[in-house]
């Protein structure tokens, strides 16, 4: 494919925050952007060019909307392969679909991460309606039993105590194939964005280190606070893994720092990611403006950090029959917010993000989270960033 200039039509499979930073990026940049959306009015579909409502599954929907634009990409990995095989027929598809076809699945995105030699965490596969005991004696207790498919922010797993745990998970996870997992003693969870280009050219941002709650992101930082060997590790590690998928465009690697300082990968996830919206402010490119660049054939640009910063999810629980006030958060020094164009606050449901940048990391933090108690939402649940000193 030719590389793609300003004016040209990218295809976005998907319509929620990422696309919609995406389209910002791009139109930014001259691109025009038409999104596939489930629903009308999408976060992305406000801001694209065009809107096509239809579902993902709808395999002939989605060819027609590839037929009409200059290259697909999207935001959301669990495009059914039908569909994808379906636009790829009109459009090039990035990342296509052998990388969308690994990273759908845990058991197939572990295989692989075990091949490229990656250290991740010691699991077992189990088809539907396999031999769970077996793969939890041979795994151990306490281990996590995940569905292998379409699971995310925590979805579909059980953690399982001791032996007498396992009916639970087997009622919970029944007629799905999953991988049973080691549970990880873990000190820190850090994540790795990286983009390849067309021509096999790959950047890896700085590692960003992660605070969940409620298994959903609430607190990004980066570069992370952790000792360098860590974060190059890392990068190391994702580079390696988007080379191995041969993935054009932006995939971010999940990782566990465990106790002994042992880093694993977890999880890949074959588009931008919410531990790295953080680069808006925070580095010299974008995440999103790196995933155009990738797509649409265009150099990478430079992933260098300009600002420390950090992040802190917005979701719906900070929502009462209002919107919140933002004035206060907005009256911190170096803050920026986004909000995602969503209408309806659910506890749980993301409906934007603060970001901080300052001198240093530390000050990022009490930034973001200073922005984020203004403007109504605690911290007093978040566990400590490092459960255990690595
Ligand atoms: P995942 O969907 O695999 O990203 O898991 C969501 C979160 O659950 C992770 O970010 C961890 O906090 C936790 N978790 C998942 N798997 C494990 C594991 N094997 N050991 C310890 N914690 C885990």
């Amino acid at each position: 494919m030719r590389p793609l200039g300003p004016g040209a039509t990218i295809g976005m499979l998907g319509s929620g925050q990422l696309g919609r930073m995406f389209t910002q990026a791009a139109r930014r940049m001259g691109y025009r952007v038409a999104v596939l959306s489930p629903s009308a009015g999408s976060p992305a579909g406000q801001l694209a060019d065009r809107e096509v409502v239809a579902a993902y599954a709808d395999a002939e929907a989605v060819a027609s909307f590839a037929s009409a634009v200059d290259v697909v990409t999207l935001e959301f990995e669990n495009i059914p392969s039908a569909s994808l095989a379906a636009a790829a027929e009109h459009a090039e598809v990035r990342p296509g679909v052998t990388a969308l076809h690994l990273t759908q699945h845990r058991a197939r995105e572990k295989r692989f991460l075990a091949q490229l030699g990656v250290p991740h965490v010691a699991f077992r596969e189990v088809p539907a309606g396999g031999d769970l005991v077996s793969a939890v004696r041979e795994i151990g207790t306490p281990c996590v039993v995940k569905t292998a498919g379409f699971g995310y922010d925590g979805k579909g797993q059980v953690l399982v105590a001791d032996e007498a745990g396992i009916g639970r998970a087997a009622a919970a996870t029944a007629d799905q194939p999953v991988v049973v997992e080691r549970f990880v003693e873990l000190a820190a969870e850090l994540s790795v964005v990286a983009g390849r280009s067309a021509g096999g050219e790959v950047a890896a941002y700085a590692a960003s280190l992660n605070r969940h709650r409620r298994h959903i992101l609430d607190l990004s930082s980066a570069p992370a606070a952790l000792p360098e060997r860590v974060g190059e590790e890392a990068r190391a590690v994702a580079e390696a893994v988007l080379e191995g998928l041969e993935l054009v465009g932006v995939a971010c690697v999940e990782f566990f720092l465990d106790v002994s300082g042992r880093l694993l990968a977890n999880e890949i996830a074959p588009r931008p990611h919410n531990s790295g919206h953080l680069t808006i402010e925070g580095a010299e490119t974008s995440q999103f403006e790196q995933q155009l660049r990738a797509v649409a054939g265009l150099p990478l640009g430079s992933t260098a950090v300009r600002r420390p910063a950090a992040m802190a999810n917005l979701l719906g629980d900070l929502w009462g029959p209002e919107m919140p006030d933002w004035r206060p958060a907005l009256a911190v020094p170096g803050v920026a917010l986004h909000l995602y164009g969503k209408d309806a606050p659910r506890p749980g449901r993301k409906m934007g993000h603060l970001t901080a940048t300052a001198d240093t990391l530390e000050a990022a933090e009490e930034r973001v989270v200073r922005a984020r108690l203004a403007a109504g939402q605690g911290d007093a649940e978040a566990g400590p960033r490092h459960r255990r000193a690595p």
